[in-house]
């Protein structure tokens, strides 16, 4: 006597169905309501996740005993119940098996679109200034998985290589376990192929790539370096990347990323550059030297009286960096700060100050307080600006970045 018959109902058997019946109810009808028959028709597709679902409890001997004695109660709740197999999974395990006939007649539904391919390798190249100015080949050797010359990705012998009969060569397989009355069932990797789907002899394996099918090489990439290029450009070498048996291989790209550099800031083509000159440069004028960044020396007039103030931008035409792919240059824009004299520098010459007074013009910055207000003397008292949060702009972080896939791609010159 069972408890429910709704499961056999659905696959149109009696409850006293052998597993015979059962598997033949489940193919015909499985069958007949396929989604890939019934295209747009919702209430098929129904009917086949109904039949998957009584075909996967009522064909697994244990889960066939729970329902009957309590229903589909008692699968509920214990792991065996879940959501199961998808249908469509179950349909590809049942007629997979066949070989031929129906295992190919719905072959391709599960792939992806467009052929695979292995997966992209990036690496972040860190390029100077100086080279992003004047342009360079980077050779960068890369660490790459190729397709096994030996075996050409067999992994052993030609027809010693066969599919795994423990998990039919899907290398996973469906496990049981009993726990009280509930039955778990589980996904496991093929302990007898480690989920390779294959198997071969140890006396049939590749010899060069231990039945791996690939094999570890390393490949010298010209990387061009652009005069002017960006940082965040990408440069693709397509197919370059790691191969694998049976797919495309993949693509290896290089983005480009300045270090950071000790005098110039680098804002599109432009270059930002911070000088510091005295108090009496900025005064009565001078000459500074700037390095630029192919081993030229710039040399830069500040004209006597042009009082340079802390802050103060300045411009020098066409001396910034090359325009990627165009031929005129960005501009070099610098930025003054003024150095003052130390502390007391004038502490043994005292007319030195008085001497100031007259040349310098006479002070503008007087905020008199009206005739009836109190005065009261303010001294002053050094405290440490840094600590005040006063002054002092952050410094920039010249570290190296940290960057992935370091340890595959390495400098081949140099
Ligand atoms: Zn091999
Ligand atoms: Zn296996």
């Amino acid at each position: 006597m069972v408890k429910e018959t709704k499961l056999y109902e659905t696959l149109g058997v009696s409850p006293t169905a052998t597993e015979q019946e059962l598997k033949k109810a489940y193919k015909t009808g499985a069958l007949k309501f396929h989604p890939d028959k019934n295209r747009g028709d919702p209430a098929a597709e129904q009917k086949f996740k109904e039949i998957s679902h009584a075909y996967e409890i009522l064909s697994d001997p244990q889960k066939r005993q729970i329902y009957d004695q309590y229903g589909e109660a008692g699968l509920e709740g214990g792991a065996g119940a879940g959501p199961g197999m998808a249908a469509e999974d179950l349909f590809a395990s049942f007629f997979g098996g066949m070989g031929g006939g129906f295992g190919g007649m719905f072959s391709g539904m599960h792939q992806q679109r467009g052929p695979a391919k292995a997966k992209t390798i990036h690496h972040v190249h860190q390029v100077s200034l100086e080279d992003m100015y004047r342009g360079k080949v980077s050779k960068l050797a890369l660490q790459r998985s190729i397709v096994c010359p030996k075996c050409e990705g067999r992994g052993g012998k030609e027809g010693a290589v066969r599919k795994c009969m423990s998990c039919d060569g899907h290398g996973m397989k469906t496990m049981m376990r009993q726990m009280g009355p509930m039955i778990q069932r589980f996904q496991t990797v093929c302990p007898d192929c480690n989920g390779e789907g294959e198997t071969v002899r140890d006396k049939d394996r590749c010899k060069q790539c231990f039945g791996k099918k690939t094999v570890v090489d390393r490949k010298v990439l010209h990387v061009h370096v652009d005069r002017g290029v960006k940082s965040g450009t990408k440069i693709e070498f397509r197919g370059e990347g790691d191969q694998a048996p049976g797919i495309l291989a993949g693509d290896v790209v290089f983005e480009i990323q300045q270090k950071p550099h000790p005098r110039f800031t680098r804002r599109e083509d432009d270059l930002l550059y911070q000088a510091e000159i005295d108090l009496v440069t900025a005064l009565a004028g001078g000459t500074i030297y700037i390095e630029h960044l192919d081993d030229r020396w710039l040399s830069v007039e500040i004209l006597p009286g042009e009082a340079i103030s802390p802050g103060t931008v300045k411009m020098i035409r066409g001396q910034g960096m090359p325009s990627y792919r165009h031929h005129d240059f960005g501009n070099m824009y610098i930025q003054f700060s003024v150095k003052f004299p130390e502390k007391n520098w004038a502490a043994t010459n005292p007319a030195a100050y008085e001497a100031l007074r007259q040349v310098l013009p006479p002070p503008e910055l007087v905020n008199t307080p009206p005739p009836d207000a109190m005065t009261e003397p303010g001294d002053l008292e050094d405290v440490d600006n840094t600590q005040r949060g006063f002054g002092g702009a952050a410094m920039e972080d010249d570290d190296e970045h940290e960057h992935p896939h370091a340890e595959r791609v390495q400098c081949a010159s140099q």
